[in-house]
């Protein structure tokens, strides 16, 4: 979606929409796929700029961290930033911003992409962890059988037979 700044005046700019983005463009392996993402929000003028809020809803699927199975989570996100359009020559006046937490976000014409803001929102989104379950026995070291399905595959075989050589040989 792209938004023309200059149109904004006394009206906030508001939508509700769905977007279709392909998990491949996130380049995140662990992202199997995600559904349409429902965005509502605002832009409005604000003093310096404009602020943006947004709130985003989908489901991503994500391969489990342990087992690598496909599990599909429900996310909700919010966005809330300060956009400046700032001129690409290097101004002699810094632009001074009241202290707040809100990010900001400078952008060189006053057309404003959302796609990008979007894209960035979707990667933060993903877990550094994502398990199927909290406790996801993951794959079995030996086989690779899934020990949440074969929780006793390979017991005994506790070393590579390989290894165990080695490990004589360190002992003898
Ligand atoms: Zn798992
Ligand atoms: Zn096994």
């Amino acid at each position: 979606m792209r938004i023309r700044l200059d149109l904004i005046e006394e009206e906030p700019f508001r939508w509700n929409e769905t977007e279709s983005i392909a998990a491949e463009s996130l380049a995140r392996l662990e992202v199997i796929g995600l559904t349409e993402i429902e965005s509502s929000g605002s832009l409005e003028r604000a003093h310096p700029g404009y602020r943006f809020q947004a709130r985003l809803q989908y489901g991503q699927t994500l391969a489990c961290s342990r087992c690598l199975k496909p599990h599909e989570v429900e996310v909700e996100s919010r966005l809330d930033l300060i956009v400046l359009v700032q001129p690409p020559e290097p101004t002699s006046g810094e632009i001074q911003l009241e202290a707040s937490e809100l990010g900001v976000l400078a952008i060189e014409s006053d057309i404003l992409d959302t796609e990008p803001i979007l894209l960035e929102q979707l990667a933060l989104n993903i877990p550094m962890s994502a398990l199927c379950r909290p406790d996801c026995a993951g794959l079995c070291p030996y086989c690779g059988a899934d020990r949440n399905e074969q929780p006793d595959c390979c017991d005994g075989q506790e070393i590579d037979p390989r290894w165990q050589a080695l490990n004589d040989l360190k002992l003898g």
